[in-house]
C-alpha cells in the first residue's frame, strides 16, 4: 500500500489572491442547467460552485508567472519574450523548430492538415477528441490501439496508458507504411483515464516507426505528469529529474504538440515542434497564414513570457508531488466509498465508470451525460462525459454505435482548489449514491457534425 495513501494532502503553495465562488441553491441549478439545454458545457461559470469540466487553460499561475506576465516584449517581431520561450522550449524537446500557437488544436490542425488527407492514416495510443476532429476533417483515418490491459478499467498496472506494440506493426503492414501519416504517442493518454506511457513503450515505438520511416509525433501536453510517473514505476528512471525524464523522452519524436493550457500552467497557448526542417517550413507557412508571425504564433509577448517560466516551474518536484497526491486523494477516497473508478487513479482526472455506477440506464440514454448533469443538480459541480456523447456515431439506420467506455471525467485544475473543496465534492457522491438507481437517462434534440458535445442539446428522457 501506498504510504501517502488517504493522507492529507498540503498545498505545496500560500495564496496570495482569492476569487469568490457562488453559493448556490437545487432550485436555481435546475432552472440553469434546463437553460444550457441541459450540457454543462453551456453553462454560466458563475452558475458553477466546483468547476472540474477541464484541467485545461483553468489553472493557477505563480506569482512569478505573473510578474513575466508584467515583462513581456510585444514586439511583432524577434521579441525577448519568444526567446526566452524558444530557448525553454528547445532545450526541454531537444527540436530545433518551434513553433507557437494560441492552442494545441491549432497546432494539430497545421501538422495534421500537412500530413494528412484522403488515404492516410493515423495511429494512437489514444487520439484526443480534436486531435481525431482536425485528422478526419482532413479525410484521414484515426486508429486508436491502446493496449489490451487499459481495456479492463480496473486492473491495477503502472504504465494503461501504452500503445499495443503488436498492433501497431500488424497496422503498419496492413496498410503500408507510406500510408501511415504518424504515429501518435499521447502522453498522458488524456482519453483513456488519463493513464502513463512508459519510457520502454516510447523507445519501442521510436524503434518501429524508424523500422518502417514512419513519423512519430507526441502529443504531450502532460509530459510533466508522465514524467512523474515515469521517475515513480519505471525502476531505471528513477535517478533522474521529472526534467530529464520529460527530455529523453520528447528526444524520441519528430515532432511535438503540446496544449500549453496542461502542463505549461498557463490559459493559453500551444506549441508545435519538429526536428525536420523541410516540415517545419511547411508549418511554418500555415502558422502565418492562420495563427501569425513565426515569432508570437498566436500569443502575445506576455503569454510566451508566463510560458516559458510555467515550462520549467511545472517540473518542481514538491509541486508534481502534491498534483499527482491531490488527484489520487479524489480518486481513492471516491473508491473507498465503492464508486467505481478507473484504476489506477491517473494524473490529471479522475475517471468514473457510469456504465457501472447508473448500470440501469442503457448506452443509448447515455447514463455518463446522467451522471454529469446530477453532480450539477446535486453539488454545482461541472464535469465531463467522456463516452457515446463524446464519442459515439451513427450507422446507416440512425442506430447509436456506442464507445467503448461511458466515462465522466473529473478533471483538477492545477493549483486552483484546496483540499477542503475537494473533501465537499467526496460528499456530494453520498448524494449521488442515494440515487442512483433512479437515476434517469436523456436523448439529444440538436447536435453538429463535429464534436457534438461541446454545444449539443439533450432533455431527460420522462420529462
Ligand atoms: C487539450 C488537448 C489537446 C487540444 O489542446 P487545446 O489547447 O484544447 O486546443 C490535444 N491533445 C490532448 C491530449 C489534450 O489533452
Amino acid at each position: 500500500m501506498d504510504k501517502n495513501r488517504l493522507r492529507t494532502l498540503t498545498e505545496p503553495f500560500k495564496i496570495k489572491m482569492v476569487e469568490p465562488l457562488k453559493v448556490t441553491t437545487e432550485n436555481y441549478r435546475e432552472k440553469t442547467l434546463k437553460e444550457a439545454g441541459y450540457n454543462t458545457f453551456l453553462l454560466k461559470s458563475k452558475d458553477v460552485f466546483i468547476d472540474l469540466l477541464t484541467d485545461s487553460g483553468t489553472g493557477a499561475m505563480s506569482d512569478k508567472q505573473w510578474s513575466g506576465i508584467m515583462m513581456g516584449d510585444e514586439s511583432y517581431a524577434g521579441a525577448r519574450s519568444w526567446e526566452h520561450l524558444e530557448s525553454v522550449v528547445k532545450e526541454l524537446t531537444g527540436m530545433p523548430y518551434i513553433l507557437p500557437t494560441h492552442q494545441g488544436r491549432a497546432a494539430e490542425r497545421i501538422l495534421y492538415s500537412i500530413l494528412g488527407g484522403k488515404d492516410k492514416v493515423f495511429i494512437s495510443n489514444t487520439h484526443f477528441d480534436t486531435t481525431r476532429a482536425n485528422i478526419e476533417y482532413t479525410g484521414a483515418m484515426a486508429i486508436d490501439i491502446v493496449c489490451e490491459e487499459a481495456k479492463d478499467n480496473q486492473i491495477d498496472l503502472p504504465f494503461k496508458g501504452n500503445i499495443d506494440l503488436l498492433k501497431l506493426e500488424e497496422l503498419i503492414q496492413q496498410y503500408g507504411s507510406v500510408s501511415i501519416a504518424a504515429v501518435i504517442m499521447t502522453v498522458t493518454n488524456n482519453s483513456s483515464g488519463g493513464q502513463p506511457v512508459s519510457m520502454a513503450n516510447m523507445k519501442a515505438v521510436r524503434k518501429i516507426c524508424d523500422n518502417h520511416g514512419v513519423l512519430m509525433v507526441i502529443d504531450g501536453c502532460r509530459i510533466a505528469e508522465n514524467s512523474y510517473f515515469v521517475h515513480h514505476r519505471e525502476k531505471e528512471y528513477s535517478h533522474l529529474t521529472y526534467e530529464e525524464i520529460a527530455k529523453e523522452m520528447l528526444n524520441l519524436g519528430d515532432a511535438f504538440i503540446m496544449s500549453a493550457k496542461k502542463d505549461g500552467l498557463v490559459n493559453m497557448g500551444g506549441l508545435l515542434t519538429v526536428k525536420d526542417e523541410a516540415l517545419s517550413v511547411k508549418c511554418k507557412n500555415m502558422l502565418i497564414i492562420s495563427e501569425g508571425f513565426t515569432t508570437y504564433g498566436g500569443l502575445s509577448g506576455r503569454d510566451m513570457e508566463a510560458l516559458a517560466i510555467g515550462l520549467k516551474e511545472v517540473f518542481d518536484k514538491d509541486y508534481l508531488h502534491y498534483r499527482i497526491r491531490s488527484t489520487a486523494y479524489l480518486g481513492e477516497h471516491l473508491r473507498a466509498k465503492g464508486i467505481p473508478v478507473v484504476w489506477p487513479i491517473g494524473g490529471h482526472a479522475v475517471y468514473i465508470d457510469a456504465k457501472k455506477l447508473y448500470a440501469n440506464i442503457p448506452v443509448n440514454q447515455y447514463p455518463g451525460h446522467a451522471l454529469v448533469c446530477d453532480l450539477y443538480l446535486k453539488g454545482g459541480i461541472r464535469c465531463v462525459e467522456i463516452g457515446s456523447v463524446m464519442f459515439g456515431k451513427y450507422d446507416e439506420n440512425g442506430e447509436l454505435i456506442p464507445a467503448a467506455n461511458e466515462l465522466v471525467r473529473l478533471a483538477i485544475p492545477r493549483r486552483v482548489y484546496t483540499q477542503s473543496h475537494i473533501d465537499f465534492v467526496l460528499d456530494v457522491f453520498d448524494d449521488i449514491l442515494e440515487l442512483t438507481e433512479k437515476a434517469e437517462g436523456y436523448k439529444i434534440t440538436y447536435e453538429p457534425p463535429f464534436l457534438r458535445h461541446f454545444t449539443a442539446h439533450f432533455e431527460p428522457i420522462n420529462l
